[in-house]
């Protein structure tokens, strides 16, 4: 049996890799010269820097990306992570001496002794979360009736705030605007404004292990709380282990070749037009990238049903970034306490994103980011230099002006505030890369610049991986909500496992396992 693959990023990839696992003939096409699509590493004169994902999640040993790889054959090295954040007038660094897994509670409620009582009540609605993630998992692994309960008795716990969006939820919580935002802030990364995103959802964003890799990952000896990791080399060691999971078992990854069709005929998918007119026939499609692109691009909108159509046209994928990769000779660490600090500017995220969307640019007057990536891949920069990316959230489309014209503009803007963080840091920069919406849209093959997937508004339906052309699958950060490395790869292994169910046909050739 015989599939092809549109997309050599982690969504196809690990699609792919299970295929090819299980005894299919496996090709996947992608348009760009490296694999990892924006996994993929940006390098310009002997620097490299994470040109998309900065820190995972699901990775570390025993979470779930890391047993997908173990299914697939894969080991990777991995650094726990952790970062600070910056308010507008106040900051949230681990401190000096280990204080225990709630020195943000601690310090928060030194900062505003008025908020005491709300500050214990969050952390207990978070304990109560995490307590309910945990049940979850193991009635998931293990559904004995004593652990269905166990979950149903956590679930008791939060009930109440079920029905509430973040913004209320922050409202039961807290008073000021100051706190609310240290919580919520990360919405804006995605675009969405508190009233979209579901209140549930807040600890999820707001894991205390991601702001102090010192705090344990168990509890009473169980693995419990999910912490954040660097790969070893670099983020594009994954997808570079999941081409070779595919070549290995004879398949091939065929670079810098685009599709330009997938053919159907009699409401299946029959296989692939490249751009060179070849045509690839095959007994399944898989692919990833732009849902618009590849439905109404590829496939055609006369094969879709009205319902997919709808989802199409309604659902909301993120924003662009303006990127800025820095080579310099100043040691960052020296004013940061941790790899990565995401820099809020603005407690007003509800107006951010609202200009965001309305194609007006902040410059990095909302906030920004700023990593180390040499910091945990210090071969990422010639000896004595270090690898700097920062960058903000960006409309794909400027309201006025265009990114081509105006990004080094955009990048001097971004240094100079960055000095605020970083001194001198303008007079220590040795080389510069800079990549906005176009670069974006380049590399992943979309007509509209989306960031990481999309955006996480509650009950909004995004394309679903089963599509309605049959023996065609639809994997990748458009099919998942807020996408990003642990969604996409675990939505691509759910989708393949689901395809294998719907096929009814176990692997790709008699007694392959
Ligand atoms: C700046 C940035 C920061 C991020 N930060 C994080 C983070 O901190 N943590 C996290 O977990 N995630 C993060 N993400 C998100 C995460 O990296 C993505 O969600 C994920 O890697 C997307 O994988 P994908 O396979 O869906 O898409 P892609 O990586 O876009 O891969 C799709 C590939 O398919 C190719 N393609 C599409 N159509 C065609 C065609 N017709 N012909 C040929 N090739 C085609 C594209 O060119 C591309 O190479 C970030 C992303 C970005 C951009």
């Amino acid at each position: 049996m015989r599939a092809v693959i549109i997309g050599a990023g982690l969504g196809g990839l690990t699609f792919g890799a299970y295929l090819a696992r299980d005894g299919w003939q496996v090709d996947v096409y992608d348009k760009n010269p490296k694999v990892g699509g924006v996994c993929a590493l940006a390098e310009k004169n002997g620097y490299k820097w994470e040109q998309g994902p900065l820190i995972l999640g699901d990775l570390l040993p025993g979470e779930p990306v890391c047993e997908l790889l173990r299914e697939l054959g894969i080991q990777l090295e991995t650094i726990r992570a952790e970062r600070g954040i910056e308010m507008p007038d106040y900051a949230m660094w681990r401190p000096d001496v280990y204080a225990g897994m709630y020195w943000r509670r601690d310090r928060l409620r030194q900062l505003f002794p008025e908020e005491k009582e709300g500050i214990h009540a969050y952390y207990r609605f978070y304990d109560d979360m995490l307590e309910l993630r945990y049940r979850g998992g193991l009635a998931e692994k293990h559904p004995t009736p004593l652990n269905k309960l166990r979950l149903a008795l956590a679930f008791l716990k939060v009930k109440k705030y079920v029905g509430l969006n973040a913004k209320e939820l922050m409202e039961r919580f807290f008073k000021t605007e100051k706190l609310r935002t240290l919580f919520t802030g990360i919405l804006a990364d995605f675009c969405a404004s508190p009233e979209e995103f579901q209140g549930l959802g807040i600890p999820f964003l707001n894991f205390e292990t991601a702001f102090d890799k010192r705090i344990p990952l168990t509890k009473n000896g169980k693995s419990y709380y999910p912490g954040y990791c660097y790969i070893k080399g670099g983020v594009q060691k994954l997808p570079e282990a999941l081409a070779e999971a595919i070549t290995s078992r004879g398949g091939a990854v065929h670079l810098n070749t685009v599709v330009d069709k997938i053919l159907v005929e009699d409401g299946a998918a029959q296989g692939i037009i490249l751009a060179d007119g070849t045509r690839v026939p095959a007994d399944l499609v898989v692919a990833s990238g732009g849902g618009k692109e590849v439905f109404y691009g590829l496939v055609g909108a006369e094969h879709l049903d009205e319902h997919y159509r709808q989802v199409l046209d309604t659902f909301r994928p993120m924003e662009a970034v303006f990127m800025l990769h820095l080579g310099v000779d100043l040691d960052p660490m020296r004013f940061m306490k941790a790899p990565l600090c995401y820099y809020y500017k603005t407690y007003d995220i509800y107006s951010a994103t609202k200009r965001l969307r309305a194609g007006e640019y902040h410059g990095g007057h909302d906030g920004f980011l700023i990593s180390v990536d040499s910091a945990h891949a210090p071969e990422f920069a010639p000896s004595g230099h270090h690898a700097v990316t920062m960058y903000t959230i960006a409309p794909d489309t400027l309201a006025q002006g265009d990114w081509e014209a105006e990004k080094e503009r955009w990048a001097d803007e971004l240094i100079a505030l960055a000095e605020e963080h970083l001194p001198g840091l303008r007079d220590h920069i040795t080389e510069k890369l800079i990549l906005a919406a176009p670069d974006y849209r380049r590399l992943t093959h979309m007509a509209k610049c989306s960031f990481g997937g999309v955006v996480p508004i509650w009950k909004q339906e995004n394309p679903a991986h089963k599509t309605p052309v049959k023996n065609l699958w639809f994997v990748g950060q458009q099919s998942e909500n807020i996408g990003g490395v642990g969604n996409v790869t675990t939505g691509a292994r759910a989708a393949y496992l689901q395809m294998k169910a719907e096929m009814g046909a176990p692997s790709g050739k008699k007694g392959a396992k």
